[in-house]
């Protein structure tokens, strides 16, 4: 059993308006006792960042995160958010380098390790998203895929640092698809992940970084998922947007745990 505390977050994407945002958040909150043995962090669009924030800052239980953050302070870089208007909204935590950032908006490597050390410098948590996708896997570039991006993604992080840093594995053909890794695929993987960590930064500090799984993780599959000794929670994209689901979740995590 892992003695990492699990992370499972909420990443809304385009979805839930303010009024949607605080609707879920009157439902959900209730569904904590007065603790929990997961870390849970909602990531809403970030117009709905600030609703979101009304009820959840100083949150004991729950964080507030953002899909994504430019490296940049501030400047003349039209529609794009750096970390000092994030953190003024009590933001916690932020999505980076999904593979929707990477498929759609040219995402890559160099620019998302950016933005990895800027979170870090602004006291931010990043969540570095890495995986391959079906043509990769197929083709057996799964781990040299997944080490070109942590190498990518974590260059300069100071081992001091480097503990805070979660890593969502998220094979891209399991996102949105219904389509889920196996127990024993994201095993494998997590297992490799952490192997990579360990070259990069140490075994120590891969012991501690945290590892997420993101593709499809549903209530039915998320016990099996969170039973894995690397998978230290999850990255929730449809699953998160209902209440009960979501919290389904985060207590299988908590309960992996236990
Ligand atoms: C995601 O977008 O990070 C994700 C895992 O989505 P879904 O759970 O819908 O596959």
């Amino acid at each position: 059993m892992s003695t990492r505390r699990p992370i499972v977050a909420a990443n809304w994407k385009m979805n839930k308006t303010r009024p949607e945002a605080a609707e879920f958040l009157r439902a959900f909150l209730p569904m904590f006792g007065t603790s929990c043995a997961s870390d849970v962090v909602i990531v809403p669009p970030f117009t709905s960042i600030p609703k979101a924030s009304e009820f959840l800052q100083g949150h004991p239980l729950v964080g507030l995160g953002a899909q994504n953050m430019h490296p940049k302070a501030n400047g003349a870089y039209t529609g794009e958010i750096g970390a000092p208007f994030l953190v003024e909204l009590g933001v916690t935590h932020v999505v980076l380098g999904h593979s929707e950032r990477r498929q759609y908006f040219g995402e890559t490597d160099s620019f998302i390790n950016e933005k990895v050390l800027a979170t870090l410098a602004a006291g931010l948590t990043p969540i570095l998203c890495i995986g391959e996708t079906l043509d990769e896997r197929d083709a057996g570039k799964l781990e040299a895929v997944c080490r070109t991006q942590l190498q990518g993604g974590l260059a300069g992080v100071a081992a001091d640092q480097a503990a805070k840093v979660v890593i969502a594995y998220e094979p891209v053909w399991a996102i949105g698809t219904g389509r889920t890794a196996s127990p024993a695929q994201a095993q494998e993987a997590h297992l490799f992940v952490r192997s990579v960590l360990a070259e990069l930064l140490g075994p120590a500090l891969a012991q501690q970084i945290r590892i997420q799984y993101g593709g499809s993780m549903k209530p039915d599959n998320a016990v099996e998922l969170m039973a894995q000794p690397d998978v230290d929670g999850g990255l929730i994209g449809g699953a998160s947007l209902q209440p009960d689901t979501f919290f389904a979740i985060v207590k299988a995590a908590a309960d992996s745990v236990a």
